[in-house]
Protein backbone atom coordinates (compact mmCIF):
# COMPACT_ATOMS: atom_id res chain seq x y z
CA UNK A 1 0.00 0.00 0.00
CA UNK A 2 1.67 3.20 -0.98
CA UNK A 3 2.71 5.80 1.75
CA UNK A 4 0.20 8.98 2.14
CA UNK A 5 3.84 10.71 3.48
CA UNK A 6 5.60 11.04 0.29
CA UNK A 7 7.99 14.11 -0.80
CA UNK A 8 5.11 14.80 -3.27
CA UNK A 9 2.14 15.00 -0.75
CA UNK A 10 4.20 17.12 0.95
CA UNK A 11 4.96 19.80 -0.93
CA UNK A 12 1.55 20.20 -2.70
CA UNK A 13 0.73 21.24 1.20
CA UNK A 14 3.60 23.93 0.56
CA UNK A 15 2.29 27.11 -1.32
CA UNK A 16 5.41 26.99 -3.51
CA UNK A 17 6.33 30.24 -5.44
CA UNK A 18 9.20 32.22 -7.19
CA UNK A 19 12.61 30.76 -5.80
CA UNK A 20 13.14 35.02 -3.89
CA UNK A 21 9.73 34.23 -2.71
CA UNK A 22 8.48 32.73 0.71
CA UNK A 23 6.53 29.23 0.03
CA UNK A 24 4.46 29.41 3.08
CA UNK A 25 2.97 26.16 4.61
CA UNK A 26 -0.75 26.03 4.17
CA UNK A 27 -1.87 24.13 7.16
CA UNK A 28 -1.71 23.61 10.72
CA UNK A 29 0.81 26.50 12.37
CA UNK A 30 1.87 25.83 15.88
CA UNK A 31 1.55 29.48 17.91
CA UNK A 32 5.19 30.62 16.46
CA UNK A 33 3.96 30.37 13.60
CA UNK A 34 6.24 27.26 12.43
CA UNK A 35 3.99 24.48 10.20
CA UNK A 36 3.35 21.08 11.51
CA UNK A 37 3.12 18.19 9.70
CA UNK A 38 3.36 14.58 10.72
CA UNK A 39 5.42 12.28 8.10
CA UNK A 40 6.17 8.91 9.03
CA UNK A 41 5.30 8.87 12.56
CA UNK A 42 7.22 11.43 13.46
CA UNK A 43 6.01 15.19 14.06
CA UNK A 44 8.03 17.96 12.08
CA UNK A 45 8.49 21.51 11.86
CA UNK A 46 7.64 21.64 8.14
CA UNK A 47 10.18 23.86 7.12
CA UNK A 48 12.83 21.44 9.07
CA UNK A 49 11.09 18.61 6.81
CA UNK A 50 11.50 20.43 3.73
CA UNK A 51 14.78 20.92 4.50
CA UNK A 52 15.02 17.42 5.25
CA UNK A 53 13.86 16.18 2.19
CA UNK A 54 16.59 18.26 -0.08
CA UNK A 55 19.45 17.79 2.32
CA UNK A 56 18.56 15.01 4.45
CA UNK A 57 17.97 14.89 8.58
CA UNK A 58 19.70 17.80 10.04
CA UNK A 59 20.05 15.80 12.49
CA UNK A 60 20.98 17.54 16.18
CA UNK A 61 21.05 20.73 13.80
CA UNK A 62 17.81 23.35 13.91
CA UNK A 63 16.90 24.35 10.31
CA UNK A 64 17.02 28.52 10.62
CA UNK A 65 15.10 31.10 8.23
CA UNK A 66 17.05 33.51 6.37
CA UNK A 67 13.62 34.99 5.50
CA UNK A 68 12.49 35.24 8.91
CA UNK A 69 9.36 33.58 8.55
CA UNK A 70 8.08 30.88 10.10
CA UNK A 71 5.95 28.98 8.11
CA UNK A 72 7.94 29.50 4.99
CA UNK A 73 9.48 26.19 3.38
CA UNK A 74 11.27 27.74 0.44
CA UNK A 75 14.66 25.50 0.41
CA UNK A 76 16.69 28.08 -0.52
CA UNK A 77 15.51 30.21 2.53
CA UNK A 78 16.87 28.43 4.86
CA UNK A 79 19.64 26.98 6.45
CA UNK A 80 21.26 24.93 9.33
CA UNK A 81 21.87 26.24 12.49
CA UNK A 82 21.95 25.73 16.01
CA UNK A 83 19.48 25.99 19.04
CA UNK A 84 21.48 29.06 20.24
CA UNK A 85 21.17 30.60 16.34
CA UNK A 86 17.51 29.79 16.08
CA UNK A 87 16.69 31.00 19.74
CA UNK A 88 19.12 34.11 18.91
CA UNK A 89 18.07 34.82 15.97
CA UNK A 90 14.07 34.90 16.52
CA UNK A 91 14.89 36.74 19.67
CA UNK A 92 17.02 39.46 17.72
CA UNK A 93 14.55 39.53 14.48
CA UNK A 94 11.85 40.28 17.52
CA UNK A 95 9.80 37.15 17.01
CA UNK A 96 9.08 36.18 20.36
CA UNK A 97 7.12 39.21 22.21
CA UNK A 98 8.86 41.69 23.36
CA UNK A 99 12.44 40.68 22.26
CA UNK A 100 12.03 38.73 25.80
CA UNK A 101 13.79 35.25 26.09
CA UNK A 102 12.31 35.34 29.81
CA UNK A 103 8.98 34.67 27.73
CA UNK A 104 9.86 31.32 26.66
CA UNK A 105 8.75 28.42 28.15
CA UNK A 106 10.83 26.67 30.87
CA UNK A 107 11.69 22.70 31.35
CA UNK A 108 9.23 20.46 29.31
CA UNK A 109 7.31 23.09 28.00
CA UNK A 110 9.67 24.67 26.69
CA UNK A 111 9.99 24.77 22.52
CA UNK A 112 12.32 22.92 22.06
CA UNK A 113 11.40 20.43 24.50
CA UNK A 114 7.58 19.69 23.85
CA UNK A 115 9.57 19.41 19.60
CA UNK A 116 12.63 16.94 20.39
CA UNK A 117 13.25 17.11 16.67
CA UNK A 118 14.60 20.76 16.89
CA UNK A 119 16.48 20.71 19.93
CA UNK A 120 19.93 20.94 19.61
CA UNK A 121 22.54 19.41 21.76
CA UNK A 122 26.62 20.14 21.38
CA UNK A 123 28.00 23.28 20.49
CA UNK A 124 27.06 25.97 18.03
CA UNK A 125 29.03 24.87 14.34
CA UNK A 126 30.26 28.40 14.02
CA UNK A 127 27.28 30.10 12.09
CA UNK A 128 27.84 33.83 13.65
CA UNK A 129 24.00 35.34 14.55
CA UNK A 130 25.05 38.85 13.54
CA UNK A 131 24.38 42.31 15.91
CA UNK A 132 23.23 45.58 14.41
CA UNK A 133 26.13 47.18 14.62
CA UNK A 134 27.26 44.04 12.61
CA UNK A 135 24.53 44.66 9.95
CA UNK A 136 25.19 48.26 9.65
CA UNK A 137 29.13 47.58 8.79
CA UNK A 138 27.78 45.02 6.68
CA UNK A 139 25.81 47.35 4.46
CA UNK A 140 28.66 50.02 4.50
CA UNK A 141 31.09 47.58 3.39
CA UNK A 142 28.79 45.99 0.54
CA UNK A 143 27.61 49.74 -0.47
CA UNK A 144 31.61 50.22 -0.72
CA UNK A 145 32.04 47.07 -2.93
CA UNK A 146 32.82 44.03 -0.98
CA UNK A 147 31.36 41.01 -2.32
CA UNK A 148 28.43 38.97 -0.40
CA UNK A 149 31.46 36.03 -0.48
CA UNK A 150 34.18 37.73 1.55
CA UNK A 151 31.96 39.66 3.69
CA UNK A 152 30.13 36.19 4.62
CA UNK A 153 33.82 34.75 5.00
CA UNK A 154 34.44 38.02 7.04
CA UNK A 155 31.59 37.91 9.56
CA UNK A 156 31.27 34.01 9.80
CA UNK A 157 27.89 33.38 7.83
CA UNK A 158 26.52 31.82 5.27
CA UNK A 159 26.38 34.19 1.83
CA UNK A 160 22.56 33.57 1.17
CA UNK A 161 22.60 35.71 4.62
CA UNK A 162 24.44 38.48 3.71
CA UNK A 163 22.18 38.37 0.19
CA UNK A 164 19.42 38.78 2.35
CA UNK A 165 20.57 41.38 4.43
CA UNK A 166 21.64 43.79 1.37
CA UNK A 167 18.27 42.77 -0.15
CA UNK A 168 16.41 43.65 2.64
CA UNK A 169 14.59 40.73 2.63
CA UNK A 170 16.24 40.70 6.38
CA UNK A 171 16.94 43.26 9.07
CA UNK A 172 14.94 45.81 6.99
CA UNK A 173 14.61 48.28 10.38
CA UNK A 174 18.54 48.58 9.70
CA UNK A 175 18.72 51.95 7.78
CA UNK A 176 19.86 51.02 4.39
CA UNK A 177 20.66 54.67 2.06
CA UNK A 178 22.51 53.07 -1.11
CA UNK A 179 23.14 49.96 -0.80
CA UNK A 180 23.61 48.46 -4.67
CA UNK A 181 20.27 46.22 -5.70
CA UNK A 182 21.54 43.75 -6.50
CA UNK A 183 21.19 42.77 -10.55
CA UNK A 184 18.14 41.32 -12.24
CA UNK A 185 19.28 37.67 -13.45
CA UNK A 186 22.29 37.89 -11.36
CA UNK A 187 21.25 34.48 -9.98
CA UNK A 188 24.09 32.64 -8.79
CA UNK A 189 23.06 28.76 -8.66
CA UNK A 190 24.37 27.32 -4.82
CA UNK A 191 24.34 23.99 -3.28
CA UNK A 192 20.62 24.60 -2.39
CA UNK A 193 19.61 26.19 -5.02
CA UNK A 194 20.78 23.33 -7.33
CA UNK A 195 19.61 20.37 -4.62
CA UNK A 196 15.51 22.35 -4.34
CA UNK A 197 15.52 22.29 -8.28
CA UNK A 198 17.03 18.23 -8.44
CA UNK A 199 14.54 17.14 -5.54
CA UNK A 200 11.28 18.85 -7.12
CA UNK A 201 12.16 17.86 -11.06
CA UNK A 202 12.98 14.01 -9.31
CA UNK A 203 9.60 13.68 -7.81
CA UNK A 204 8.21 14.36 -10.89
CA UNK A 205 5.34 16.56 -10.06
CA UNK A 206 6.98 20.00 -12.35
CA UNK A 207 8.45 20.77 -15.75
CA UNK A 208 11.60 22.19 -16.57
CA UNK A 209 9.51 24.69 -17.86
CA UNK A 210 8.02 25.32 -14.76
CA UNK A 211 10.97 24.66 -12.55
CA UNK A 212 12.49 28.13 -14.98
CA UNK A 213 9.93 30.10 -14.41
CA UNK A 214 9.67 29.50 -10.45
CA UNK A 215 13.69 29.42 -10.17
CA UNK A 216 13.85 32.93 -12.77
CA UNK A 217 16.73 31.03 -14.88
CA UNK A 218 16.04 29.72 -18.42
CA UNK A 219 15.08 26.25 -19.08
CA UNK A 220 18.54 25.27 -20.90
CA UNK A 221 19.98 26.61 -17.29
CA UNK A 222 17.44 24.02 -15.72
CA UNK A 223 18.48 21.49 -18.16
CA UNK A 224 22.02 21.85 -17.48
CA UNK A 225 22.16 21.71 -14.25
CA UNK A 226 19.96 18.18 -14.01
CA UNK A 227 22.58 17.33 -16.34
CA UNK A 228 25.05 18.35 -14.59
CA UNK A 229 24.51 16.87 -11.97
CA UNK A 230 23.05 13.32 -13.05
CA UNK A 231 26.27 11.67 -13.53
CA UNK A 232 27.47 10.56 -9.89
ZN1 LIG B 1 11.04 32.51 3.14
Amino acid sequence: MPSRHTPTTFWARVDQRGIDECWLWRLARDEYGYGRVRYHQREWHAHRLAWALVHGDPGTNCVCHHCDNPPCCNPAHLFRGTHTDNMQDSTRKGRHPRNATSYLPEGAAHHFNAQPETRLCGERNGQHVLTEDEVRAVLQRYVAGESAYRLAEAYGVVKGTIQFIVSGQTWQHVPREDARVPRAGATRYDATTIAALRTMFAMGSVTQVELARRFRISTSQVNRILRGRSRR
